[in-house]
Formats: structure tokens, C-alpha cells, sequence
């Protein structure tokens, strides 16, 4: 089960959106330099159905996306949960930030309208560096993914 270790309200990580970050533990990837090692821990409240429907009912007027920062450790759940979320809230964007290189085999994309991949590592720093290994897409409908930018 992913956990919600803590959220916020960010306006950077997906273009254009205004985004409930939920911040999941259990981070499998143990990137050196990591900058969230707090990460690593099993803390946090169980992100079930009912927990997220508590938190995005507070923000569905303010927010036009959520984002899963983390849940590398149970990607399927991220991809049910993306789903759970584009049923319940059609008008609220999807998007997963994952440390791994690629996709899991078997993992479906029509759930989730961004995707970014790429371990952290800090000597080529995050997406907001020009130097940056990690690859942040915008999903189409069709399942192809467009590389895009942060502004
Ligand atoms: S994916 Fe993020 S939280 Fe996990 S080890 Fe890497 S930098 Fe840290």
C-alpha cells in the first residue's frame, strides 16, 4: 500500500497546472545525494480510496492536478490509484514522478496525462537543470509521449 507522507500545493511540477503533490514513502531507489532521504522510511497515512477522496475533496476547486511524487516501490498502485482518481475527478490531470529509468512491464499510461522518469542524481540535479538525466512527458490519448518542459 503507498502512504502519504506529506502533500502541497505546487504550481512548478507540471506545466501549466496547479498540483496536489502527495509526497509517498517507502522510496525504494536510494539515489546518492537523494534529496528527500525521509523518503526512504514506511511513514505515513495508508493512501486508500477513502483517504485520497478526504484530501482532493479539500482542493478540487483549487487544483487542476495530482501528482504522485514517489511509489516506486508499488507502481500497479499508482496506476489504480491514477485510474480511481480520473473516474472520480474527470477534470483533474494525473502525474507521476517515478525514479525509475523506464516503465514496469505490463504498466499502462491512459490513467496518467504526465509522466516523468530518471533517478535522481545530483551531480546533473533535477528537472529544472539544464544538465538533468530525468525526462519529464506529457501523455497524449493515443499513449505516445511528447517530451516537455518545465517553465
Ligand atoms: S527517487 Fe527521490 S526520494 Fe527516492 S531515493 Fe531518489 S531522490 Fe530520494
Amino acid at each position: 500500500m503507498l502512504k502519504c507522507y506529506s502533500y502541497d500545493i505546487v504550481c512548478q511540477e507540471v506545466p501549466d497546472e496547479i498540483t496536489l503533490a502527495v509526497n509517498i514513502s517507502c522510496c525504494p531507489n536510494r539515489c546518492t545525494g537523494c534529496h528527500s532521504p525521509w523518503l526512504w522510511s514506511d511513514e505515513g497515512q495508508p493512501m486508500t480510496e477513502e483517504m485520497l477522496s478526504s484530501l482532493i475533496g479539500q482542493y478540487a476547486a483549487a487544483v487542476t492536478c495530482f501528482c504522485f511524487m514517489g511509489g516506486d516501490a508499488e507502481p500497479f498502485e499508482v496506476e489504480r490509484l491514477a485510474r480511481w482518481i480520473k473516474d472520480t475527478y474527470p477534470h483533474i490531470k494525473t502525474a507521476w514522478y517515478s525514479g525509475r529509468e523506464s516503465l514496469p512491464e505490463g504498466f499502462t499510461l491512459d490513467a496518467l496525462d504526465y509522466l516523468k522518469l530518471g533517478p535522481y542524481i545530483e551531480a546533473l540535479g533535477g528537472l529544472k537543470s539544464p544538465n538533468t538525466n530525468q525526462i519529464l512527458y506529457k501523455v497524449h490519448n493515443d499513449g505516445k509521449l511528447e517530451k516537455c518542459c518545465l517553465k
